[in-house]
Protein backbone atom coordinates (compact mmCIF):
# COMPACT_ATOMS: atom_id res chain seq x y z
CA UNK A 1 0.00 0.00 0.00
CA UNK A 2 1.24 3.33 -0.86
CA UNK A 3 1.22 6.58 1.97
CA UNK A 4 -1.46 8.85 1.70
CA UNK A 5 -0.69 12.15 2.63
CA UNK A 6 -3.35 14.74 3.05
CA UNK A 7 -1.98 18.90 2.65
CA UNK A 8 -3.67 21.28 3.82
CA UNK A 9 -3.06 25.22 4.98
CA UNK A 10 -4.46 28.39 4.28
CA UNK A 11 -4.65 30.40 0.86
CA UNK A 12 -1.33 31.49 -0.87
CA UNK A 13 0.88 30.01 1.35
CA UNK A 14 2.25 28.02 -1.28
CA UNK A 15 0.95 24.14 -1.14
CA UNK A 16 0.25 24.43 -5.25
CA UNK A 17 3.89 25.48 -5.90
CA UNK A 18 5.20 22.54 -3.71
CA UNK A 19 3.05 20.13 -5.01
CA UNK A 20 4.19 20.89 -8.52
CA UNK A 21 7.98 20.80 -7.61
CA UNK A 22 7.26 17.85 -5.98
CA UNK A 23 5.77 16.01 -8.56
CA UNK A 24 8.86 17.50 -11.31
CA UNK A 25 10.96 15.69 -9.07
CA UNK A 26 9.20 12.68 -8.50
CA UNK A 27 6.75 11.64 -11.34
CA UNK A 28 5.91 8.45 -9.10
CA UNK A 29 3.60 10.52 -7.18
CA UNK A 30 0.15 10.22 -7.40
CA UNK A 31 -1.74 13.75 -6.97
CA UNK A 32 -5.64 14.00 -6.59
CA UNK A 33 -7.58 15.88 -8.78
CA UNK A 34 -10.37 17.25 -7.20
CA UNK A 35 -14.03 18.21 -8.61
CA UNK A 36 -15.40 21.43 -8.19
CA UNK A 37 -18.21 23.63 -8.56
CA UNK A 38 -16.11 26.54 -9.12
CA UNK A 39 -15.40 28.27 -12.93
CA UNK A 40 -12.04 27.79 -14.11
CA UNK A 41 -9.56 30.56 -13.71
CA UNK A 42 -7.93 31.38 -17.18
CA UNK A 43 -4.52 28.74 -17.72
CA UNK A 44 -6.54 25.94 -15.74
CA UNK A 45 -7.08 22.74 -17.38
CA UNK A 46 -10.03 20.45 -16.98
CA UNK A 47 -8.94 17.21 -15.68
CA UNK A 48 -5.62 18.74 -14.63
CA UNK A 49 -5.90 21.61 -12.54
CA UNK A 50 -9.62 20.04 -11.30
CA UNK A 51 -12.62 18.53 -13.06
CA UNK A 52 -14.70 21.55 -13.20
CA UNK A 53 -18.71 20.44 -13.18
CA UNK A 54 -21.82 22.14 -13.10
CA UNK A 55 -24.03 22.08 -9.10
CA UNK A 56 -26.01 18.62 -10.38
CA UNK A 57 -22.91 16.85 -11.56
CA UNK A 58 -21.85 17.72 -8.40
CA UNK A 59 -24.65 16.87 -5.98
CA UNK A 60 -24.66 13.16 -8.29
CA UNK A 61 -20.91 12.92 -7.08
CA UNK A 62 -22.00 13.64 -3.41
CA UNK A 63 -25.42 10.86 -3.48
CA UNK A 64 -23.49 8.09 -5.33
CA UNK A 65 -21.23 8.26 -2.08
CA UNK A 66 -18.19 9.28 -5.25
CA UNK A 67 -16.60 11.59 -3.07
CA UNK A 68 -14.26 10.14 -0.07
CA UNK A 69 -15.33 13.59 1.49
CA UNK A 70 -16.75 17.21 0.22
CA UNK A 71 -16.67 20.72 1.25
CA UNK A 72 -18.09 24.22 0.84
CA UNK A 73 -14.78 26.38 0.84
CA UNK A 74 -14.32 30.19 1.92
CA UNK A 75 -17.81 29.66 1.85
CA UNK A 76 -18.82 29.46 -1.71
CA UNK A 77 -18.23 26.13 -4.07
CA UNK A 78 -17.73 23.11 -3.33
CA UNK A 79 -14.78 20.76 -3.73
CA UNK A 80 -14.52 17.51 -3.32
CA UNK A 81 -12.09 14.31 -3.99
CA UNK A 82 -13.16 11.39 -6.26
CA UNK A 83 -12.85 8.61 -4.07
CA UNK A 84 -12.04 5.50 -6.28
CA UNK A 85 -8.55 6.66 -7.82
CA UNK A 86 -7.14 7.85 -4.22
CA UNK A 87 -7.92 3.86 -3.33
CA UNK A 88 -6.25 2.53 -6.83
CA UNK A 89 -3.56 4.53 -6.49
CA UNK A 90 -2.83 3.50 -2.81
CA UNK A 91 -3.62 0.08 -3.49
CA UNK A 92 -0.64 0.30 -6.40
CA UNK A 93 1.56 1.39 -3.98
CA UNK A 94 2.03 4.81 -4.90
CA UNK A 95 2.63 7.49 -2.71
CA UNK A 96 -0.31 9.57 -2.63
CA UNK A 97 -1.47 13.65 -1.72
CA UNK A 98 -4.53 15.26 -1.21
CA UNK A 99 -4.82 19.21 -1.12
CA UNK A 100 -8.00 19.93 0.31
CA UNK A 101 -9.35 21.71 2.93
CA UNK A 102 -9.86 21.68 6.88
CA UNK A 103 -13.51 20.21 6.77
CA UNK A 104 -12.21 17.92 4.30
CA UNK A 105 -9.28 16.58 6.02
CA UNK A 106 -11.82 16.33 9.13
CA UNK A 107 -13.75 14.10 7.03
CA UNK A 108 -10.63 11.85 5.77
CA UNK A 109 -9.34 11.62 9.46
CA UNK A 110 -12.93 9.62 10.22
CA UNK A 111 -12.47 7.80 7.50
CA UNK A 112 -8.97 6.95 6.71
CA UNK A 113 -7.20 7.34 10.03
CA UNK A 114 -4.44 6.08 8.90
CA UNK A 115 -3.42 8.25 6.38
CA UNK A 116 -1.03 11.30 7.13
CA UNK A 117 -1.93 14.75 7.52
CA UNK A 118 0.22 17.44 7.02
CA UNK A 119 0.12 21.08 7.28
CA UNK A 120 1.94 23.98 5.01
CA UNK A 121 2.64 27.49 7.11
CA UNK A 122 3.50 30.84 6.25
CA UNK A 123 6.48 32.30 8.09
CA UNK A 124 4.09 34.84 9.46
CA UNK A 125 0.43 36.03 9.21
CA UNK A 126 2.06 39.58 7.49
CA UNK A 127 3.76 37.30 5.08
CA UNK A 128 0.43 35.63 4.23
CA UNK A 129 -1.39 38.58 3.79
CA UNK A 130 1.93 40.05 1.38
CA UNK A 131 1.90 36.73 -0.59
CA UNK A 132 -2.15 36.51 -1.37
CA UNK A 133 -2.28 40.46 -2.70
CA UNK A 134 0.91 39.94 -4.60
CA UNK A 135 -0.81 37.13 -6.27
CA UNK A 136 -3.32 39.64 -7.71
CA UNK A 137 -5.79 36.81 -8.82
CA UNK A 138 -8.71 37.74 -6.55
CA UNK A 139 -10.77 40.56 -5.88
CA UNK A 140 -10.70 42.32 -2.54
CA UNK A 141 -13.86 40.77 -1.12
CA UNK A 142 -12.37 37.61 -2.35
CA UNK A 143 -9.29 38.32 -0.63
CA UNK A 144 -11.19 38.66 2.40
CA UNK A 145 -13.28 35.82 2.28
CA UNK A 146 -9.53 33.67 2.06
CA UNK A 147 -8.50 35.41 5.08
CA UNK A 148 -11.38 34.35 7.60
CA UNK A 149 -10.62 30.66 6.11
CA UNK A 150 -6.74 31.35 6.92
CA UNK A 151 -7.65 32.54 10.61
CA UNK A 152 -9.87 29.36 11.27
CA UNK A 153 -6.87 26.68 9.46
CA UNK A 154 -4.04 28.23 11.35
CA UNK A 155 -6.36 28.30 14.55
CA UNK A 156 -6.31 24.25 14.02
CA UNK A 157 -2.62 23.52 13.38
CA UNK A 158 -2.74 20.74 16.66
CA UNK A 159 -4.74 18.85 14.41
CA UNK A 160 -1.94 17.92 12.20
CA UNK A 161 1.11 15.29 12.67
CA UNK A 162 3.78 17.63 10.78
CA UNK A 163 3.88 20.92 10.53
CA UNK A 164 5.92 22.52 7.07
CA UNK A 165 7.07 25.80 7.02
CA UNK A 166 7.03 27.42 3.85
CA UNK A 167 9.86 30.01 4.38
CA UNK A 168 12.50 28.88 2.00
CA UNK A 169 10.87 26.88 -0.89
CA UNK A 170 13.99 24.41 -1.14
CA UNK A 171 14.15 23.53 2.50
CA UNK A 172 10.20 23.27 2.80
CA UNK A 173 10.26 20.59 -0.16
CA UNK A 174 12.77 18.41 1.15
CA UNK A 175 10.48 18.33 4.30
CA UNK A 176 7.86 17.36 2.11
CA UNK A 177 9.76 15.20 -0.04
CA UNK A 178 10.46 13.12 3.31
CA UNK A 179 7.26 12.59 4.41
CA UNK A 180 5.59 11.52 0.63
CA UNK A 181 8.33 9.51 0.54
CA UNK A 182 9.22 8.10 3.58
CA UNK A 183 7.15 4.74 3.66
CA UNK A 184 8.95 3.50 0.70
P1 LIG B 1 -8.82 27.24 -5.20
O1 LIG B 1 -10.19 27.75 -5.47
O2 LIG B 1 -7.86 28.32 -4.83
O3 LIG B 1 -8.29 26.37 -6.30
O4 LIG B 1 -8.92 26.28 -3.95
C1 LIG B 1 -9.35 26.73 -2.74
C2 LIG B 1 -9.16 25.65 -1.69
O5 LIG B 1 -10.04 24.58 -1.91
C3 LIG B 1 -7.80 24.97 -1.66
O6 LIG B 1 -6.87 25.68 -0.93
C4 LIG B 1 -8.08 23.67 -1.00
O7 LIG B 1 -7.86 23.76 0.38
C5 LIG B 1 -9.56 23.46 -1.21
N1 LIG B 1 -9.81 22.25 -1.99
C6 LIG B 1 -9.38 21.95 -3.23
N2 LIG B 1 -9.81 20.74 -3.59
C7 LIG B 1 -10.50 20.23 -2.54
C8 LIG B 1 -11.19 19.00 -2.30
O8 LIG B 1 -11.24 18.09 -3.11
N3 LIG B 1 -11.79 18.88 -1.09
C9 LIG B 1 -11.77 19.86 -0.14
N4 LIG B 1 -12.39 19.62 1.02
N5 LIG B 1 -11.14 21.01 -0.33
C10 LIG B 1 -10.52 21.21 -1.52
Amino acid sequence: MGRLVVLAGPTAVGKGTLLKALLERHPEVWVSVSATTRPARPGERDGEDYHFVSDERFDALVSDDGLLEWATVHGKHRYGTPRQPVLDAVAAGRPAVLEIDLDGVRQVRTTMPEAHFVFVAPPSWEELVRRLEGRGTESEAERERRLTTARQEMAAINEFDEVVVNDDLDAALERLEGIVLEAR
